[in-house]
């Protein structure tokens, strides 16, 4: 078929104006910025708060912030936002940096602490001091709650507001020094307090905390808000475009209001987009830490979690993670993912890239009756899908061990495994033919017998006749017994994270320990966070914790079937 140019430039424009239509809102935004002079390079970062570990939620917005900065040619900033130093603690700052950079988001050399700007928050609050935008107020907590109003009333004046600027940078002094207990006075930004938005109606900016703080130590008994201090670090660090989620849309005049007043050149933009939920599991920071806490979990990374630690104990990927994020797209209005689809993204992943190996995770003992004495090797790919994985040899002999839901004395219709007068295909090896089982005196079957086609050998068909069942087997002098662990979710927080008694609402299947598996011999060597395919059984990966030499444990990543379908 022959196309004329100007068939192929109406492609052309056609492919550019999906280009711009596919842009997310907050790419059009920084085209926008750019195009306009309103800034000239793109600067983003990541802000976490060291309280707790980060979950696949962090995970967004960390490949959401550096995808940015790369994405334009930018910088992006790792910093940790500790201001608050009654919830922080050092373990979380190791945590995050390790996974951030397990993420691949690379900060190079661009690692801040907004603890180390005090000293510039410090002068801030004293500019707007002088510029009479900030007063020394000598209200409760509960006061200024009660003067603050409501969304129907607007609030009343604090009696601090009419000090003189000479006495409210005295009394700031002051606060600094010591000279007052926690909440005794505070800092707030003069503002409005009829605005309609109760977040401008005068602000506490600053507060007394006689706290040891993890990085400054005792330097500092008073410590910056949240809201006045964000800009701030945002400002000073050089951050064009400032991302955050969609619960600060409200604060956003007084994220403005805050760089207006202190006068930066470059007056970064804060931009909200909707938090990450998933379906069917805990994604809040306080309740994974309740679980903690409890030791209802094996910590911050046990498997069943999402945080980033357990995604990656569990044997998720960084890429399985990049994709599931671009799959969710960014937007403005809140809403489930399903946890279906995070399960996809590991199985794409992992499909191609990792061997398809043998693993019996509840085994019952399969005899070839007819099978000579001694063994052969049979040689078997790696993974039919990608040759490049290569092959390994498995032993196989007369004794073997199989998967105890393969068989059933009385099968039910459409079960095409085995049962006795039934032939199966044993995966990779011969056709056998059920003949029979022997049980224990509880009527427990204790072995099944067989007998195998010589010339079936790979499995292959001698004479064309079919079988509908394929099993998977382990040699059974040479399999090595492993612990394997299967996961449910634990609390789905859609159903409700508490029980009305006030207790949480746990999943008691949430984990399945099954400590006979056996698995064919070259999976004995595996290495903490290796993963592999165990055929008809998942994707699983050896836990990094509790493998020891030569004695894996594996944790199941995700089953192989699904009924998700990617959403279009
Ligand atoms: P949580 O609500 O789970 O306790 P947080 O918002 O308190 O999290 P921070 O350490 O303050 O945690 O967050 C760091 C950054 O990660 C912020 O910019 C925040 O907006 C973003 N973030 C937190 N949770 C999510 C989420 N579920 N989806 C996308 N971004 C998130
Ligand atoms: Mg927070």
């Amino acid at each position: 078929m022959k196309s004329s140019m100007s068939d192929i430039e109406k492609t052309v424009t056609e492919e550019e104006k999906k280009e711009t239509v596919s842009r997310n809102f907050i790419e059009q935004i920084i085209d926008k910025d750019l195009a306009e002079g309103v800034c000239d390079t793109v600067h983003t970062r990541f802000p976490p708060e060291p309280n707790g570990y980060l979950h696949i939620g962090h995970a967004k917005s960390i490949l959401l912030n550096y995808g940015l900065a790369k994405q334009y040619g930018g910088k992006f900033n790792m910093r940790f936002d500790d201001t608050n130093p009654t919830k922080e603690k050092e373990e979380f700052v190791e945590s995050i940096k390790e996974d951030i950079a397990w993420l691949g988001a690379d900060w190079e050399d661009r690692l801040f602490f907004a603890s180390d700007y005090f000293g510039e928050m410090y002068e801030a609050a004293v500019k707007l001091i002088r510029k009479g935008k900030a007063y020394v107020s000598d209200l409760s907590a509960d006061e200024i709650r009660e003067y603050r109003g409501s969304l129907t009333e607007p609030g009343r004046e604090d009696p601090g507001s009419s000090r003189s600027m000479e006495e409210n940078l005295r009394l700031f002094e002051e606060m600094k020094e010591g000279k007052y207990a926690d909440g005794e006075k505070v800092l707030r930004a003069k503002i409005d307090m009829a605005s309609p938005n109760i977040n401008m109606r005068d602000p506490v900016i600053y507060r007394v905390a006689h706290m040891t703080h993890h990085n400054t130590g005792d330097k500092w008994c008073i410590y910056p808000m949240y809201d006045f201090a964000h800009p701030i670090e945002d400002a000073i660090e050089g951050i064009t475009h400032s991302i955050c989620t969609l619960e600060f849309e409200d604060h956003r005049p007084l994220y403005d209001w805050v760089v207006r007043e202190l006068e930066y050149p470059h007056p970064p933009k804060q931009i909200e987009f909707a938090k990450l939920y998933l379906t069917n599991v805990v994604t809040g920071k306080r309740y994974i830490k309740k679980l903690v806490e409890e030791g209802i979990v094996d910590g911050w990374d046990d498997p069943r979690l999402v945080s980033i630690a357990a995604l990656r104990r569990r044997g998720f990927t960084p890429e399985s993670i990049k994709l599931f994020v671009d799959l969710c797209g960014i937007s403005k209005s809140n809403s489930s993912v399903d946890y279906a689809m995070l399960e996809y993204c590991i199985r794409e992943d992992l499909k191609l890239k990792r061997p398809r190996m043998m693993a019996v995770l509840d085994p019952v003992k399969l005899v070839i009756d007819n099978y000579p004495e001694g063994e052969e090797m049979l040689e078997i790919p790696n993974n039919l899908e990608n040759e490049s994985l290569g092959s390994r040899m498995v032993p196989f002999g007369r004794e073997l061990y199989i998967e105890r839901d393969d068989f059933m004395e009385e099968p039910p219709k459409k079960y095409f495994r085995m049962f006795p007068g039934n032939e199966v295909r044993l995966m990779n090896a011969y056709f056998v033919k059920c003949t029979g089982c022997v049980k224990d005196k509880q009527g427990n079957v204790t072995e099944i017998h067989c007998t195998y086609d010589p010339d079936s050998r790979g499995g292959n068909s001698p004479d064309g006749r079919k079988v509908k069942g394929t099993i998977h087997w382990v040699p059974a002098h040479e399999a090595v017994k492993v612990e394997t662990r299967l996961y449910e979710n634990i609390i789905d927080e859609e159903k409700g994270v508490y029980n009305e008694d006030g207790s949480l609402n746990l999943n008691p299947n949430s984990l399945t320990v099954m400590r006979e598996s056996l698995v064919e011999p070259a999976l004995a060597d595996a290495k903490p966070y290796e993963s592999f395919q165990f055929v008809r059984n998942g994707f699983f990966c050896a836990d990094s914790r509790d493998s020891r030499e030569g004695a894996p444990v594996f944790n199941r990543i995700v089953s192989l079937k699904s009924s998700f379908v990617l959403p279009k």
